[in-house]
């Protein structure tokens, strides 16, 4: 049994794992032809400058219009597509959707745009596809979009343990101007010597660690615990994003603490394309 919650989201009830695993079994049945029908979406949520506020460009998070459950979250599907082997393709198919997008926002008259870039999240298996490099070279190109307005965003858990060969893709990606931010970054218990080793600018900081600063006073604890891998990730020459920011309290907390971009709900859930460039002309003036 399926429960429908919040909006149109779809949720497995957790009671029921049996029919979690007829779920998840026809769901699988239908993402190999969901590609080709055009049942996936993107929504892109805006990373925000803190030092002044601006918009500097946005995440793009795949959603799937399922036509019988809805409008589907990535954690309810990537993971199959990964056992599938359709994360190489969609995989792709966001690259290239994201890439022209930032290219059109960029391309928009009001010229204030043309700073606008996006991320967009990798999964293991596109990590060690032999041609991650090449397609996303050939995707820039045909979108005519810089290296360095596109941000890939590999988590941490998928690079612990990475050896020279397997980060060599990354790597290149990197010397061309591709930023590669390392997300979740806190979950997967890195050592820190390790992070001096990845093709790595800019560390994504998971947003569990920031929970205990959505109202005041701020858990003492965690203001510590951040402090430390703000200070770590700049004194490593890294640039340092917080995720899952809510409330107003926080932001403040976190632009003192001297993260240089934020992501959250209080500046603005992920949406359609168009409004990052309201938001982005917004502040431009
Ligand atoms: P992520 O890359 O860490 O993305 C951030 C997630 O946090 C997104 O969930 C976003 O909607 C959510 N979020 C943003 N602000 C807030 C906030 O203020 N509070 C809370 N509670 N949540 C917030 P979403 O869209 O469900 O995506 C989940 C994960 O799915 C992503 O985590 C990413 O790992 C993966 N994903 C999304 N799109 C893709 C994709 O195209 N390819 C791959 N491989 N993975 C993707
Ligand atoms: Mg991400
Ligand atoms: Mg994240
Ligand atoms: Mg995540």
């Amino acid at each position: 049994r399926a429960k429908a919650a919040g909006g149109n989201r779809y949720e497995l009830a957790d009671d029921d794992s049996n029919a979690r695993v007829i779920a998840r079994h026809s769901l699988s049945n239908g993402l190999p032809s969901a590609l080709e029908n055009g049942e996936f979406f993107i929504e892109y949520q805006p990373l925000v400058r803190l030092a002044d506020g601006t918009v500097r460009g946005a995440e793009a998070l795949v959603r799937w219009l399922h036509p019988v459950h809805g409008v589907l979250g990535p954690d309810q599907f990537i993971p199959l597509a990964e056992d599938t082997g359709l994360i190489v393709p969609l995989g792709r198919w966001v690259l290239e959707q994201a890439a022209r997008q930032a290219r059109a926002w960029q391309d928009a008259p009001e010229g204030e745009a043309e700073r606008l870039r996006v991320n967009v999240n990798l999964s293991p298996c596109q990590l060690s596809h032999p041609t991650l490099v090449s397609d996303t070279v050939a995707v820039l190109e045909n979108a005519g979009l810089c290296p360095s307005a596109l941000c890939l965003e590999v988590t941490e858990n998928d690079l612990i343990g990475a050896d020279e060969d397997a980060l060599r893709p990354l790597r290149q990606l990197a010397d061309l101007g591709v930023d590669i931010a390392l997300d979740d970054f806190g979950t997967g218990y890195s050592n820190l010597s390790y992070l001096r080793r990845l093709p790595v600018s800019t560390l994504k900081l998971d947003r569990s660690f920031t929970r205990g600063m959505q109202r005041a006073p701020a858990d003492p604890v965690d203001v510590k615990i951040v402090e430390g891998i703000v200070s770590l990730a700049h004194t490593l020459d890294l640039a340092v994003t917080v995720e899952g920011v809510e409330t107003a309290v926080q932001a403040e907390h976190l632009r003192m603490l001297g993260f240089d971009t934020a992501q959250g709900w209080y500046y603005a859930r992920p949406g359609p394309p168009e409004r990052l460039h309201t938001l982005a002309l917004a502040d431009a003036s």
